[in-house]
């Protein structure tokens, strides 16, 4: 086995694992955003790009510079505003972009920003034309238009109507509407403000949004939706009697489900709900996940007679999975699900909709739902651990490991049939992050203790931090 260090196999120097991401006015400088949107304007060649942006308060500015860069390119951009994430990235698709460039930096806290760019079918490009957006920047490559050549600007107005089209043609509205479902969005301030709320009023939901008013600085509960945020989503539903919470992170891409007890559920239970409900009706599908995510996707899919491909963590590497293998369905366990017949991106208020045709067809309670799933119990957390330490690390715990490794992303053991343990390097902080399943809670535990020891023992005693995921029981 090849020891894992994600840091030193790392061949891009700008783009991390989602787009390129820094502080503007530290990272982020004028010329650097100019000379990249001349760039991703050279490597696109011809035809218009949409450009839009996420709610953050140096967003528009960001935009307006990566728009003077591409348009400098000889390039032609229709500039779309604020929307969620996969609300551009289905206008790219269906209004028939050359490609895009997203100003975000999705969960990440307020003063961060980043771009993102998307391919025709309105996926993030691959590593590959990532490398090559590189190569143009670092060797100005790119284009420098001249007074007749320079790219002409347009507004795109259409992009929140074509999103929610686009999801509703996927759904059976009639018996959705006819439940009145009452609804509690946790909008986190993003920008799922301007659409989540309204597609789901139009599918006569009976909405309650909290933390509604896009804003940059997130002072609701911050824009990233973990658990122990989403107190107040979980008392709205309590208070309202609602019959399902939804909480976004701070681009809209990913959904956090709570159910009408008020209790949340980590993104890859309710991704099972949903697998379950949609490989019924498409038996033989296709399902892309990561190797973090667990393994009552394996037991949902054989029940269908599915197919699992796991891939790295990392949204891009699912979507890219998607594409090759032509896949219906992908999901992460952070709560990003993939819906392959709409956009293989991962897409929140796409979700929801999903979740409550599911919810109306099944005719059950939200909670109902959670507890028919297998019960198995996680621990996800980190070790940390020195960045010159993590090879030898890494080494000691492929000698250790007994029986099942997988190697696709760190590594996966698995100690017996229905228990494993994933540790990955992190490839930017002095951190190995831990995941654990198991059907029973002791041996979880066990080899969660057991693992902490080794690495300890390669580099003296060592400072962990890890939270229990509880199975749900009926
Ligand atoms: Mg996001």
């Amino acid at each position: 086995l090849e020891t894992p260090i994600a840091a030193a196999t790392e061949p891009r120097k700008l783009f991390g694992t989602n787009g390129i991401r820094g502080v503007p006015g530290r990272d982020l400088m004028l010329d650097f955003i100019s000379e990249i949107g001349q760039s991703i304007g050279t490597y696109f060649g011809n035809g218009v790009i949409l450009v839009g942006h996420d709610v953050r308060a140096s967003s528009p500015t960001i935009s307006k510079i990566i728009v003077s860069g591409l348009l400098a390119s000889g390039a032609n951009v229709a500039d779309a505003g604020l929307a969620p994430t996969p609300a551009l990235q289905f206008a790219v698709k269906k209004l028939g972009y050359r490609g895009g460039v997203i100003v975000t930096a999705s969960h990440n806290p307020p003063q961060y920003n980043g771009i993102k760019v998307v391919g025709p079918d309105g996926v993030e490009i691959s590593r590959d034309e990532e490398l090559a957006v590189e190569r143009i920047f670092f060797e100005k490559r790119y284009n420098r238009a001249n007074w007749r050549n320079v790219g002409n600007f347009l507004p795109e107005t259409r992009v929140l109507a074509n999103y929610e089209a686009g999801i509703i043609s996927h759904i059976d509205t009639s018996v959705i509407k006819n439940k009145t479902f009452k609804v509690v969005l946790d909008i986190g301030n993003g920008a799922q403000s301007v659409a989540a709320p309204y597609i789901l009023e139009n599918l006569g939901c009976k909405v309650t949004t909290i933390n509604g008013h896009p804003d940059g600085d997130f002072p609701g509960r911050g824009p990233e939706p973990t658990p122990d945020v989403l107190r107040a989503l979980s008392d709205t539903v309590k208070v309202v009697g609602a019959d399902l919470g939804v909480a976004y992170d701070g681009d809209g891409d990913r959904s956090i489900f709570c159910d009408e007890t008020g209790e949340v559920h980590w993104g890859d239970k309710s991704g099972s709900i949903l697998l379950d409900y949609l490989c019924s009706s498409k038996p033989g599908a296709v399902i892309v996940t990561t190797v973090s995510t667990t393994q009552i996707v394996d037991i949902i899919a054989k029940r269908y007679n599915c197919k699992v491909i796991r891939t790295k963590v990392g949204s891009v590497d699912v979507s890219r999975a998607m594409v090759i293998n032509t896949a219906e369905f992908g999901l992460e366990e952070n709560g990003g699900f993939f819906f392959g017949p709409h956009i293989p991106v991962r897409d929140g208020a796409m979700t929801t909709a999903l979740m409550l045709n599911a919810l109306a067809s099944k005719n059950r309670k939200f909670s109902d739902c959670f507890h028919s799933l297998p019960p198995f119990f996680q621990r996800k957390g980190k070790f940390e651990c020195p960045n010159e330490k993590k090879k030898e690390v890494m080494k000691r715990i492929a000698d250790h490991a007994k029986g099942d490794i997988e190697a696709i992303d760190g590594y996966k053991i698995w100690t017996d049939e229905k228990t494993w343990i994933l540790l990955r390097p992190s490839g930017t902080e002095p951190l190995i992050r831990v995941f654990a399943e198991s059907n029973e809670r002791d041996k979880l535990d066990s080899v969660f203790q057991k693992y902490r020891e080794i690495v300890s023992e390669a580099i003296g005693d060592v400072k962990s931090q890890s939270s229990l995921f509880p199975a749900v029981h009926s």
